[in-house]
């Protein structure tokens, strides 16, 4: 057997997970790290001269800057190329462009009011804002806490995926070279970092998420201990940008929830309600070639632009497109969750991010094996509501009705590798679809009066993410999927007749009408759509902005 070729001055084989750069001369690679040269840094030299080479012909020769509105920042300055998002020149204008008032979508609420309860009722459609985090049950770090505590509690050598905003490109780094970068004075460039997530570090312990995400989150409640794929960590994210970073429009991966909590600095978001309008013209630009050089905020009718400066908390529910920009030096903290409220968008979401061909890495981990267990869950509630003489919410008989339509659709496709091995596919999705025309003619029996016996079953319903007493529903199936946040404050509780009554509404609107949010109707591929299975990836996804990675190698 042959060996290995060797490489750099370490003579060493080649190594996939190691950035390296080719000499322009002696044309042999070296570890970035062997020769001092960031993966980030290496864009900037146009003929290299490693170690070697240089001591005869001097050091490598940089290339020149033409532009500053151009990812390339070597393209000359004619005049005849647009400016792309991230370069300083885009950020420069973003700060002079006008946006909608935040306000007119954000709901401004107390940590203590934004529970699980509250939003199962009302509904989770529109953006909260947190102002005073007491009840939410948030846990942070004190806002002395700075990079360098975050460089000791995680490690320095941790190789994190960090962006070059200018260029909107990846690249790869230990964490003690980036709080380096971060802490001196004169930054060459504007990187951030957005993808350190640090559950299984010793930072873990200073973060607690908010009880809401905690108590909906699918991987939190649903995720057996004993499944054959590994459990999803996305729930604790840190991240720390420079003022000017900026992340162009995305929707968070899988469609997933997500919380901020700004620590220090400040972030800008500029957000973009999910309606079918906007969703398709958000599919039609992130495919687009010209994608950098189109703001997406111009393209759809309402962009919000929403400051969230420190100590704000900012909850972002499913499908919402945004952009974000930090617009003083900042570290943040905030996870993703996926949950019962919005089933049909996340699994358009998801469905959009196949057809675009999202690379794994920005994917939610096991997004397929995960709607298994939810189902084979849902289905538990659904056998002991029915029991119960109670209907069930319509968010959730929306839900589970687009989650068997995606099932099917995946079982279609092959291979169907995501199916959990103790779960027997077409027998959970018959039972599913035969507990749902069940509630053609709900009991709506008095509840137990016994507190205890109360107690027991809300506490039953609570863990799977339902409550079914006096819950309503706002958003009757065709009325467009939320109400407006006026409506969704004005609320008034209904009795139990009431709900009855709508439970059976819903249920007609259902079957005779297309639902707004139903499977069927909306973002369903075509039959004959190409499926490539890749493996997904086991560490935790990178914020899902749209980069290419550039790591060329031997
Ligand atoms: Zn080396
Ligand atoms: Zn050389």
């Amino acid at each position: 057997m042959a060996a290995a070729p060797l490489y750099c001055v370490c003579r060493q084989p080649y190594d996939v997970s190691r950035f390296m750069i080719e000499c322009d001369i002696c044309k042999d690679w070296f570890h970035g790290s062997c020769v001092q040269v960031e993966e980030h840094q290496a864009v900037d030299i146009d003929v290299y001269h490693c170690p070697n080479c240089d001591d005869v012909l001097g050091p490598s020769l940089m290339k020149k800057r033409n532009n500053w509105h151009r990812h390339d920042y070597t393209e000359p300055n004619d005049g005849t190329k647009p400016v792309q998002a991230g370069t300083s020149v885009f950020v420069k204008e973003l700060q002079n462009r006008a946006f909608a008032s935040g306000e007119d979508i954000l709901l401004r609420m107390r940590g203590e009011q934004v529970t699980q309860r509250y939003l199962e009722r009302h509904g989770f459609h529109y953006p909260i804002a947190v102002t005073e985090m007491e009840g939410l049950g948030l846990k942070l770090p004190p806002t002395t806490f700075s990079v360098k505590d975050v460089e000791e509690y995680v490690g320095g050598d941790k190789v994190i995926d960090v962006i070059d905003v200018a260029r909107q490109a990846d690249s790869k780094m230990k964490l003690s070279e980036f709080i380096k970068y971060y802490t001196k004075p004169h930054r060459p460039k504007v990187l951030n970092l957005i993808s350190l997530e640090f559950s299984d570090t010793k930072m873990s312990k200073l973060v607690e998420v908010p009880d809401v995400a905690q108590r909906m989150s699918w991987v939190e409640n649903y995720w057996p201990d004993d499944s054959f794929f590994p459990k999803p960590f996305v729930q604790k994210y840190c991240l720390m940008g420079v003022k000017d970073s900026y992340t162009d429009f995305h929707i968070d991966f899988g469609g997933t929830s997500v919380w901020y909590h700004v620590l220090w600095g400040e972030k800008i978001f500029y957000l973009i309600k999910p309606t079918l309008d906007n969703l398709a013209l958000y599919e039609a630009w992130s495919s687009s070639p010209n994608q950098s050089e189109v703001f997406f905020g111009d393209k759809v009718d309402k962009c919000y632009k929403c400051v969230v400066p420190q100590g704000t908390t900012l909850l972002i529910p499913t499908g919402w497109i945004h952009a974000v920009l930090t617009s003083q030096d900042c570290m943040a903290f905030g996870g993703n969750f996926l949950h019962n409220l919005n089933i049909g968008m996340q699994l358009r979401c998801y469905e959009m991010e196949r057809r675009l061909k999202t690379p794994d890495l920005f994917k939610f981990p096991y997004f397929e094996a995960i709607c298994w267990y939810v189902a084979k869950n849902l289905l538990e509630t659904l056998k002991e509501l029915r029991e119960d003489g109670c209907p069930p919410p319509n968010y959730l008989v929306d839900g589970v009705k687009a989650l068997i339509g995606a099932l099917k659709t995946w079982l279609k496709r092959e291979p169907s590798s995501e199916v959990p091995d103790n779960i027997r596919p077409n027998h959970l999705i018959k039972e599913l679809t035969k507990e749902i025309p069940k509630y053609d003619l709900p009991i709506c029996r008095e509840h137990p009066t016994s507190p205890s016996t109360e107690e027991a079953i809300q506490g039953m319903l609570s863990m799977a993410g339902l409550l079914c007493s006096k819950t309503e529903n706002v958003a009757s199936s065709q009325e467009p999927w939320w109400p407006s946040p006026s409506q969704h404050l004005q609320l008034e509780k209904r009795d139990c007749e009431q709900h009855r009554l709508q439970g059976n509404k819903s249920l007609i609107d259902s079957q005779g009408n297309s639902s707004s949010e139903a499977w069927d109707n909306q973002g369903l591929p075509s039959p004959d759509i190409e499926y490539q299975y890749c493996e997904p990836s086991m560490s935790p996804p990178l914020h899902p902005s749209k980069r290419h990675a550039p790591n060329p190698h031997p």
